[in-house]
């Protein structure tokens, strides 16, 4: 068990949580785009707990269990129900393992479930027994809370928050908000936010979907209804007024377009739409001088990303071993023992 507990760590400073892993792990070719199933949990544990490592180095608060989407629907879609138990078991297995390394707290995780319809009390019943049994098992392994996240649907993130509850453990509810700039239910996301508050939750936010720039104005509504602490986990892309989810943005150079498979750059086409670290660092300390204390990055980050976020709110982790320093570049430093010759070159690069 971590030294203190997610309440303790929010009421003196940030805490802060990596999330991505989907995205990163494909990057590195051990999941595929698509379903986006996480078979790399029992097909390459070492993968899953490196990249808990590198997020730990880079300052992560936090080792979420890599369950995103180790439900039942996911895993039937796939043919390999029969994995699930083992699946959530070892996920939660590698992330208290790493965690340990670094006095992290590990959080359990449920998600959307693709299967919830509102007035459905079929689908209700559904999505119950899918999040109990991940529940259960995170509960099992002894996790410090649980996140129930990329919800777009408030039903859903009721009916999620309600069986974290029921473990006495802390919950953290995250909200996915897609263009419309209000939850599938049609409730906006303060209003949203503040009825998971009045039904226990301890952490209420939005994750992945949105970039800083195109979040920010609903956690600022968020921070406005609620008393309890408040969760801001972008994905690290730069979205518009125009595109505001990284759904929706395309390509806009033509000598680019023709070769991406449909013109469609969401979900692996992103690259050029990557906001720097320092973007990220930005998001960071103006969310914190907001008041906004559970700070994280989604899909498509990798640990500079982490590391950025982690010094912008004063921490210096691990990683920051390796921060950038320029001064001894060939070219564009200034330490004195560098070649002239070199540096008076530089504007010619
Ligand atoms: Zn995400």
């Amino acid at each position: 068990m971590a030294t203190n507990g997610l309440l303790q760590r929010l009421e003196t400073g940030p805490v802060i949580c990596a999330e991505g892993y989907l995205f990163e792990l494909e990057r590195r070719g051990y999941l595929q785009s698509g379903a986006y199933v996480l078979e790399v949990v029992l097909d390459f544990p070492d993968q899953v707990e490196n990249l808990h490592r590198d997020f730990l180095r880079a300052g992560s608060d936090v080792i979420e269990a890599f369950t995103y989407y180790a439900h039942r629907e996911k895993l039937r879609l796939i043919g390999r129900e029969g994995d699930l138990e083992p699946m959530n078991r070892q996920a939660l297995a590698i992330a208290k393992k790493v965690a340990a390394e670094g006095d992290a707290l590990v959080a359990g995780n449920i998600c959307n479930t693709n299967v919830f319809k509102p007035n459905d009390a079929d689908a209700a019943r559904q999505v119950r027994s899918m999040y109990e049994e991940q529940v259960g098992w995170a509960a099992e392994a002894g996790v410090d809370y649980i996140i129930a996240e990329t919800i777009s649907w408030l039903g859903e993130a009721e009916i999620a928050l309600d069986v974290i509850k029921r473990t006495g453990l802390p919950a953290v509810v995250t909200f996915a908000l897609h263009k419309q700039d209000e939850l599938r239910d049609g409730v906006k996301p303060g209003e949203a936010a503040k009825r998971i508050e009045d039904l226990g939750a301890d952490v209420v936010g939005l994750n992945c979907i949105r970039g800083p720039r195109t979040m920010m104005p609903f956690i600022e509504e968020i921070r406005a209804a609620v008393s309890i602490h408040v969760a801001a986990l972008p994905v690290p892309y730069r979205t518009t007024r125009a595109e505001p989810t990284f759904e929706s943005l395309k390509e806009k150079d033509p000598e680019c377009l023709h070769c991406i498979p449909g013109g469609q750059s969401f979900p692996v086409a992103l690259d050029p739409f990557q906001a720097t670290r320092f973007e990220i660092a930005e998001f960071a300390r103006n969310s914190y001088a907001k008041g906004v204390r559970y700070l994280g990055v989604c899909c498509g980050a990798g640990p500079h990303h982490v590391r950025a976020l982690a010094e912008a709110l004063g921490r210096n982790p691990l990683a920051s071993r390796f921060s950038p320093d320029m001064s001894k570049h060939y070219a564009y430093g200034t330490d004195p023992r560098l070649r002239p010759e070199n540096r008076s070159y530089a504007k010619n690069l």
